[in-house]
């Protein structure tokens, strides 16, 4: 049987400790603000900046939405990102993607700049991040170096496979897993023998979109399997990459979906918004 790894009660823990950081800025006079800019009206994207204003006001961040319409222009988004650079009250900034077509998205991202990309996603500190020097990172990738650190799982010497080469998770986590030391390999959909892959694992994380895809057959007797997947299984429940029941007794621990990696996300941008003041000043 697994242990279960409890998303919901650590991001809890850290939205505290960013609340707590908050609160002392506060009192030397210093104000931590997030603008958020979300443009047209995806549903999806309005629930997650709805969050995250809501986190924002657990932890005394002050969140400044800027909602721009549909039709908006990359010209035009960019010169609001250039302003909200210039603005010395706005500490962090992120632009909630996926952007309108008409938006190519990495121009955007590169025109934040690098000191208040609270997403991690800006060129620089992606390459800051691959050679070891101080940067923002990647929420989802650092929320499951926090999963594991704070569940005892350590990670020296261990075999990791992520499942999964995306910008946002797979790529920063292996860079993520090979500063904890662990010994990383990178499966993708091109990968052969899967399975043979993902059983040599001590330690699995899965961030590849497919509903259930691993079941105990990917599985080491006694790994920790980590599941970044957000997907719907065939009645259209919210699941994960991995079918938690067929796993949960070759897995030693394991995170669920939900209440897994998906509340670090909003906790590590809370995180990065409140460690911006402390990268700005230096
Ligand atoms: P993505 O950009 O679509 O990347 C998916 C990756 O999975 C690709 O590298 C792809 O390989 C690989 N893949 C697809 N099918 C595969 C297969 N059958 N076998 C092995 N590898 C396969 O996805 P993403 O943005 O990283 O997101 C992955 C999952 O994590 C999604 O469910 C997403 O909703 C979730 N997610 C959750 C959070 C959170 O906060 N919890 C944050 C981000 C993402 P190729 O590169 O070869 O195409």
């Amino acid at each position: 049987m697994a242990a279960i790894i409890d998303g919901k009660k650590i991001s809890a823990q850290i939205r505290d400790e960013v609340k707590q950081k908050v609160q002392s800025l506060s009192e030397s006079g210093i104000k931590v603000t997030l603008a958020v800019i979300l443009v047209g009206s995806d549903p999806a994207s309005q629930v997650y900046v709805r969050n995250k204003k809501r986190a924002c006001e657990y932890c005394g961040i002050i969140s400044r939405e800027i909602l721009l319409p549909e039709e908006t222009t990359q010209e035009k988004l960019i010169s609001k990102v250039e302003e909200l650079n210039a603005d010395p009250s706005v500490n962090g900034i992120l632009v909630q993607l996926p952007v309108p077509r008409q938006i190519d998205p990495d121009a955007v991202i590169r025109a934040i700049s690098p000191l208040k990309d609270v997403d991690g996603f800006h060129p620089q500190n992606v390459g800051a991040l691959s050679i070891g020097l101080p940067c923002f990172l990647p929420c989802t990738p650092s929320g499951i170096i926090e999963l594991l650190r704070r569940s005892g799982i350590r990670a020296e010497g261990k075999e990791c496979v992520i499942v999964g080469r995306s910008n946002i998770v797979g790529k920063p986590m292996a860079m993520l897993m090979l500063r904890e030391n662990a010994t990383v390999t990178v499966a993708h959909s091109k990968t052969a023998s899967l399975q043979e892959v993902t059983k040599r694992a001590d330690i699995l994380i899965t961030a590849v979109g497919k509903p259930k895809l691993f079941t105990k057959d990917y599985i080491k007797q006694g790994a920790a399997v980590i599941d970044c997947g957000m997907d719907r299984d065939e009645n259209g429940k919210l699941c994960g990459d991995v079918d938690f029941d067929d796993v949960f007794d070759t897995a030693g621990s394991i995170t669920p979906v939900p209440g897994g990696v998906g509340p670090m996300t909003v906790a590590m941008l809370m995180k990065n918004c409140a460690d911006a003041v402390d990268l700005q000043r230096k």
